[in-house]
């Protein structure tokens, strides 16, 4: 599951980006001032920061200093005012990965994402393949049997997380936690309900519960 954090104090800004951010499978974080990015970059495990540089209490470019030098790869996109020009500048200067100008259009945001995570060194997405099932991180397309199968975001951000790790045996609160961000709340019984879904659609062997321990992927046919 690729986890990105938004570090970002406009609400209806943030709206927007978990929406579309969870659309693509992606598992957001928001962070609202500059200390709580900072932290949560301290204890948090992400692929892909979105960086606003006007941020209370701590500014991006601080934020983005400090993370390049403890030597951290982590790609960063910047998204910033148009007038913060000059910081803008110095945003790249100071290691940021691409930037983009508010307001910003969501599609080309989200295929600026992509183009950073598809980048040498970062976790690239190539088309992940377990027995017939093919899932195309770059397309969100699923397929079973070479016929494209309609997934829900969060069946498709689990069989994701799944996918990524076929041979392993994930406990219903790692899938949780890679489902969801830490500020969303979670239903008790969501993941069964999407294992149900997933079930329905590509086959009721696609994904096996191993009781008491969790969930893997179905044997491979
Ligand atoms: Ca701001």
């Amino acid at each position: 599951m690729v986890r990105i954090l938004v570090a970002e104090d406009d609400a209806m800004i943030v709206a927007a980006l978990r929406d579309g951010l969870a659309q693509e499978g992606f598992a957001v974080d928001c962070a609202s001032d500059g200390i709580t990015a900072v932290e949560a970059l301290a204890v948090g495990t992400y692929d892909l920061m979105l960086l606003d540089l006007g941020l209370p209490r701590r500014s991006g470019l601080e934020i983005l200093r400090k993370l390049r030098a403890s030597d951290r790869a982590l790609p960063v996109l910047i998204v910033t005012a148009r007038d913060d020009l000059p910081d803008r500048v110095q945003g790249l200067d100071a290691g940021a990965d691409d930037y983009l100008v508010k307001p910003f259009d969501l599609d080309e945001l989200l295929a600026r994402v992509r183009a950073l995570l598809r980048r040498p060194g970062h976790r690239a997405s190539p088309v992940l393949r377990w027995g017939p099932l093919t899932l195309d991180p770059s397309s969100r397309r699923v397929e079973h049997r070479g016929r494209a199968i309609a997934l829900t975001r969060r069946e498709y951000a689990l069989l994701l997380t799944l996918m990524q790790r076929p041979r392993s045996i994930f406990s219903r609160s790692q899938l949780e936690e890679s489902l969801y961000g830490w500020d969303t709340e979670v239903d008790s019984n969501a993941i069964e309900v999407h294992i149900h879904g997933l079930r329905r659609k590509l086959g009721p062997a696609a994904v096996r519960t191993i009781r008491g321990i969790g969930y893997g992927l179905g044997e491979q046919p």
